[in-house]
């Protein structure tokens, strides 16, 4: 795919927004009293993981967010947090836009962005009988996963949608056949389900899961219902299972395992889990590097970092920073794939672009 920058595609009506550093400093104990505390004399080593941070789904949320508020001006309503990163909310806001989270907050007639972890139908209903002007940045891959729920609910199929209840993601799957789908949590719930039709199940996934423990969940799915149809293609989408893969590798080798990315973002948080599951004798989430405790590193020599898809590389540049203060050596890379994938900006933010006389408006994409 193009890997065309947006800065290209537009001569903008505001400056062009760009995501600033967070405030690091805090007060800390000192390099010399943590390495006074130290239980281990080998050289501290850090191990950066990639593929981690940004993915194509968020950077083109983003992009799109951006842009609508250079070719409209302030405000731009979204409706939940676009991406599941506090800096990049916090940024987004200082910039204009306004979170909401329903549709029915905002002032009729307005324009709504819906976030990348999509919406069901009765939130574009609701959207359109308030006369909203929308915009539909659904990562790609979610939008796939709702065509295939709706699909199948359609040829009589009932849903078995692995994935974690109240996440804004499977709430919209969920919505794209609510009578004909069941959510399953876990491995742990697949006992007590009930089925209308054994012979007719498929299962779908949450894109953001854990693969291990999704595959377990599948397993045991199977074992219940011998007859139950797999997707057509894998919904774990590939950032989250590239990101896993690479952390495991980094995991077995690292005392602690530092995961940038927030609490609410659910494939940060199965990083951490998978970093645990892999080996890592600690691991810890952050949103910024002035979350870190230095106190972990008295017993870490090898520090592995990640980050999940939706956190900017800065904030994984602070933390490599504050590990250099702290002794550790210039980060080793450990590359398990690579990715270029890239996708259009939403079509209304295309239009927007072509309409204000923009020749080249297709693509999203941008490294941070
Ligand atoms: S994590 Fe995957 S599904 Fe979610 S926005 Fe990124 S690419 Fe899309």
């Amino acid at each position: 795919m193009s890997t065309t920058t947006p800065e290209a595609l537009a001569a903008p009506r505001r400056k062009h927004i760009s995501v600033p550093m967070p405030q690091v400093p805090r007060k800390r104990r000192s390099p010399e009293e943590i390495a006074a505390e130290s239980t281990f004399s080998e050289s501290k080593r850090v191990l950066l993981a990639a593929p981690r941070g940004y993915c194509a789904g968020v950077d083109r949320a983003v992009i799109a967010v951006e842009k609508a508020l250079e070719q409209y001006g302030a405000p731009v309503y979204v409706r939940k947090e676009i991406v599941h990163n506090r800096h990049v909310v916090d940024t987004l806001t200082e910039q204009g836009v306004i979170f909401v989270e329903e549709a029915d907050e905002v002032p009729e007639g307005e324009r709504l962005i819906f976030s990348a972890h999509g919406v069901s139908p009765a939130v574009k209903q609701t959207a359109a009988d308030r006369g909203l002007e929308t915009i539909d940045a659904t990562c790609p891959l979610v939008t796939k996963v709702h065509r295939e729920a709706a699909r199948f609910a359609k040829n009589e199929y009932h849903i078995l949608l692995i994935g974690h209840e109240g996440h804004e993601e499977i709430e919209g799957t969920h919505g794209q056949a609510p009578e004909d789908t069941t959510i399953v949590n876990g491995p742990w719930e697949v006992d007590q389900i009930q089925v209308p039709d054994p012979d007719r199940l498929i299962w779908l996934s949450q894109t953001t899961l854990s693969v291990d423990e999704t595959m377990e969940t599948v397993q045991k799915l199977r074992e219940r219902f011998p007859n139950l149809q797999d997707p057509p293609s894998d919904d774990i989408c590939y950032a989250t299972s590239n990101r896993q893969t690479a952390i495991k590798k980094v995991a077995p080798e690292s005392d602690l395992v530092i995961v940038v990315g927030s609490e609410n973002s659910s494939n940060s948080v199965r990083l951490k889990e998978v970093a645990k599951d892999y080996g890592a004798k600690r691991a810890e989430q952050v949103d910024f590097a002035n979350q870190i405790d230095e106190s972990w590193f008295t017993d870490a020599a090898t520090v592995g970092v990640t980050s999940g898809a939706s956190v900017p590389d800065v904030l994984v540049q602070d933390v490599v920073r504050l590990l250099s203060e702290y002794g550790y050596g210039e980060p080793e890379e450990v590359v398990t794939a690579e990715e270029d994938i890239v996708f259009s900006l939403p079509k209304e933010i295309r239009k927007a672009m072509k309409d204000a006389g923009h020749d080249d408006v297709g693509r999203g994409g941008r490294k941070r």
